[in-house]
C-alpha cells in the first residue's frame, strides 16, 4: 500500500497562515491503514491547528471530512459545497489524493499535509518497509520475489556488491543487503542458476525517470 508520514505541524501551520477556513481532508483509504492520514489523524490533526492558531491570536474554522479515497473523482465529488466555502483544503491524503484534488477544484488552493514516502509493507506494528518502487519492469520473477530496485541502496541488477558483510549492507549497517537474502532465497528454493547470467543494465525508461507514465487496461492482455 502507499505509505505517508505527516509533515511537521509547524510546516503545516506555516502553510496555511494566511487561512481562516479551511476543509481538513482525512483519506479512508492506504493513509487510513499507515495512521498518518484516516479521520483520526485527521481529527487530531485539526485539534492541533486550532489550539495553535488559537494561542497565535489568529484563530481558525476548521472543517473535517474523510472520504473512501480521496484519490477517485467521484468519492470528492459529493464534498463541492464544503470545499466552495473554505479558503483552502489540507489533505492527508497521498500526492495522488492532492492532485485528484486540483484537477477537480481548479480555483481552490490545495496544500498537503502529508509527505507520500513510497509502496510498503507493516514489519511490525505501526512500521512499514519499502517494497516496491514501481520501476514498470519487475525482476521479482528471477530475484526470488525480493527486489533490489526498491531494497538495495545501489538498485543493482547483478549483486552483491563488494561491500556486503554477513548480510547487512555497507551503505547502512541497520539494514539486510537484500542480494545477500536474494542468494539464500535462490538456494531454498533450488533456483540459484537465476544468478549464473549477468543482467543487462536496467532500462530506466519505464520507471519516473523518463517523466510521467500512463497505464491503460486492454482486454487483449488477458
Ligand atoms: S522490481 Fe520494480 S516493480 Fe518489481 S517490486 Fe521492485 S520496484 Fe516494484
Ligand atoms: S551491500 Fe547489498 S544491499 Fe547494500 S548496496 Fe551492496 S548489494 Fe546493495
Amino acid at each position: 500500500m502507499i505509505v505517508g508520514d505527516r509533515k511537521p505541524l509547524e510546516e503545516i501551520l506555516e502553510s496555511i497562515k494566511d487561512f481562516k477556513k479551511i476543509l481538513l481532508l482525512g483519506c479512508g483509504g492506504c493513509v487510513t491503514i499507515c495512521f498518518s492520514g484516516g479521520e483520526k489523524a485527521a481529527g487530531l490533526l485539526a485539534s492541533q491547528i486550532s489550539i495553535a492558531r488559537k494561542d497565535a491570536g489568529n484563530p481558525i474554522e476548521i472543517d473535517e471530512a474523510t472520504p473512501t479515497r480521496v484519490c477517485e473523482h467521484e468519492f470528492i465529488d459529493e464534498l463541492k459545497d464544503k470545499i466552495d466555502s473554505v479558503d483552502a483544503v489540507l489533505s492527508l491524503s497521498c500526492g495522488v489524493g492532492v492532485q485528484t484534488l486540483a484537477e477537480q477544484y481548479e480555483d481552490k488552493i490545495i496544500i498537503p499535509a502529508l509527505n507520500t514516502t513510497f509502496m510498503g509493507y507493516p514489519v511490525e506494528h505501526a512500521v512499514w518497509e519499502e517494497r516496491c518502487a514501481g520501476c514498470g519492469d519487475c525482476v521479482l520473477g528471477w530475484t526470488g520475489g525480493l527486489c533490489p530496485i526498491s531494497r538495495c541502496a545501489k538498485k543493482l541488477l547483478n549483486g552483491p556488491c563488494g561491500g556486503s558483510v554477513d548480510g547487512v549492507c555497507e551503505v547502512d549497517s541497520e539494514k539486510e543487503c537484500i542480494w545477500h537474502s536474494i542468494y539464500d532465497r535462490l538456494k531454498r528454493i533450488g533456483k540459484l542458476e537465476n544468478l549464473e547470467k549477468v543482467r543487462d543494465p536496467k532500462d530506466w525508461r519505464t520507471s519516473t525517470n523518463a517523466g510521467q507514465r500512463k497505464s491503460e487496461f486492454k482486454e487483449a492482455q488477458l
